[in-house]
């Protein structure tokens, strides 16, 4: 089969792989109907790399799959059947999966940077972390249920009470995915801090009434405009390196959730106003047993995702699909393993 592998820091390659099988009684292997790239693996083939896969595995995280064989043990699938999961795989023993956080696992392995992962035809999954989706889900819809699944963990923190106003920080994939979710939680106000003019036109889109360049405008004193001088209710980072302006935007007594990742970056913080402001701060790093409900979200079909799909490539295109990734001319990019 073909697969996308990590072959060296910043270089990856098309190659041919044997079809994985079953290890473990509990596993699944399914094949892949199609993936997408996320944010992560452009950290991963970035020079120095942002997250450290391991060199030679499939890359890839994202996809959704048709159970093709079972293991021993597996009860809840059968050939034919089609899931999601959550790549992210815990262990199921150590003190904080028995605390009920899966995501801090100190055993974690995630497929697509320590295991081969969904850029290839095949892939061998463990039942637990598969979620059942019905026949008639569209697969284009379905695609987006593990970034989803981190995003609706992290909506479900800051507990948005209708009408609140929120402010996203960033309008790349995730920065869209939270202004639907907050719109479809009852949000009054939605803004949006975005520099790039082909990422805000997405934020429109999104259901975003006013979007930021803080390249040209005042961010601090834009959201007091929309926010009746008060600053926004919730601000999301969505970029992860913005910590200092939500803590600028958002109002006394806000929220702030802090949702994207650099591990290379170190902010100067205005620590004395999260005190003065009293402001709550919350971390959500992935998502924490969130699947079931991401299905039953895209199952609904109330949020509405198409128009984010951008690319639609076959993995022998991968590199078209990835320069655009990286060049931030992409939303979602969907990849067939032909078609
Ligand atoms: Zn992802
Ligand atoms: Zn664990």
């Amino acid at each position: 089969m073909k697969a996308v592998i990590l072959k060296d820091i910043g270089e990856y390659q098309v190659v041919e792989k044997p079809i994985p099988d079953i290890r473990n009684d509990d596993d699944i292997l399914a094949k892949i109907e199609c993936s997408s790239i996320c944010g992560s693996d452009v950290h991963i083939l970035a020079d120095p790399p942002g997250i450290q896969a391991e060199k030679g595995v499939t890359i890839g995280h994202e996809m959704v799959c048709r159970v093709v064989k079972t293991g021993k043990a597996v009860t809840a699938f059968s050939p034919g059947d089609r899931f999601v999961h959550d790549p992210n795989l815990s262990c199921g023993t150590c003190s904080y999966c028995q605390m009920g956080m899966p995501n801090m696992c100190r055993n974690m392995t995630t497929q697509g940077v320590d295991l081969d992962g969904a850029f290839s035809e095949y892939i061998v999954v463990p039942e637990r972390a598969a979620v059942k989706i019905s026949q008639e889900m569209p697969a284009e819809r379905a695609i987006f249920a593990e970034p989803l699944n981190c995003v609706l963990s992290a909506v479900d923190k800051v507990r948005l009470l209708p009408g609140e106003s929120v402010l996203i920080l960033g309008g790349g994939p995730i920065g869209q995915y939270f202004a639907r979710l907050f719109r479809l939680n009852g949000a009054g106000r939605v803004l949006m801090s975005e520099m790039s003019e082909y990422r805000s036109r997405f934020a429109v889109k999104s259901g975003a009434d006013a979007v930021v360049n803080p390249g040209k405008e005042q961010l601090v004193e834009r959201v007091k405009e929309e926010t009746g001088g008060m600053g926004a209710d919730v601000v999301v980072d969505a970029v992860g390196t913005l910590a200092d302006d939500a803590i600028a935007c958002a109002r006394c007594g806000g929220r702030i959730l802090l949702f994207g990742n650099n591990q290379a970056a170190r902010q100067n913080i205005n620590q004395s106003q999260i005190t003065l402001k009293e402001l709550t701060v919350f971390g959500s790093y992935i998502g924490r047993y969130a699947m079931p409900d991401t299905v039953k979200l895209l199952e609904s079909g109330l949020l509405d995702l198409d128009d984010l799909i951008t690319h639609r490539i076959v993995l022998d295109d991968f590199k078209k699909g990835i320069e655009a990734m990286q060049r931030g001319e992409a939303m979602e990019v969907v990849i067939y393993p032909e078609l």
